[in-house]
């Protein structure tokens, strides 16, 4: 039943680690802190349709500083052509890949960030692995992929 599969799953959380099902950082959308947000570039971000995009320091593409969330950007004027680096950046902590899932959606539910950068030498400049969000651990608990609406 539903039910027993959802059980199993959360059990299984407690084992599973992070770097298993992240998203692999060659598949994450990601800009430079000095992309610059033209009316191409912003069209693109929308066309990705990521609510959120990890920012890295230019010329270290797994250096991160931050993230931006798209949705700051509904007042923003593309005509303006700011970096990336004149708007707030949300905090994008870092998490090696042996941690557990069930840790992760602890730190997740407390609030302070829904996504979280695996990094295989936290600290470092070039240590980041992959990217990890809620929905990771959501699809992880119930077993399959949540279509977006
Ligand atoms: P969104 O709200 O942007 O749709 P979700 O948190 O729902 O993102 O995550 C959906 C999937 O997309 C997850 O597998 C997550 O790891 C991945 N993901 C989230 N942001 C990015 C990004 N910027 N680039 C690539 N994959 C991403």
């Amino acid at each position: 039943t539903d039910e027993v599969t959802i059980i199993s799953s959360v059990l299984d959380l407690k084992e599973k680690k992070v770097g298993a099902i992240m998203t692999p950082i060659d598949d994450v959308f990601t800009l430079s802190s000095d992309s610059v947000l033209d009316e191409a570039m912003v069209a693109k971000i929308f066309n990705n349709g990521f609510s959120r995009i990890p920012i890295h320091i230019p010329g270290q593409p797994r250096n991160f500083i931050g993230m931006l969330l798209v949705r700051i950007l509904i007042n923003y004027d593309p005509e303006d052509a700011l970096p990336v680096s004149e708007f707030p950046l949300a905090t994008l902590p870092e998490t090696p890949p042996d941690t557990t899932c069930l840790n992760i959606l602890n730190y997740f539910q407390e609030g302070r960030s829904h996504m979280v950068v695996v990094s295989a030498e936290p600290g470092s400049v070039e240590g980041a692995i992959g990217i990890l969000t809620l929905e990771d651990v959501i699809e992880e608990l119930i077993g399959e992929e949540i279509v977006d609406e």
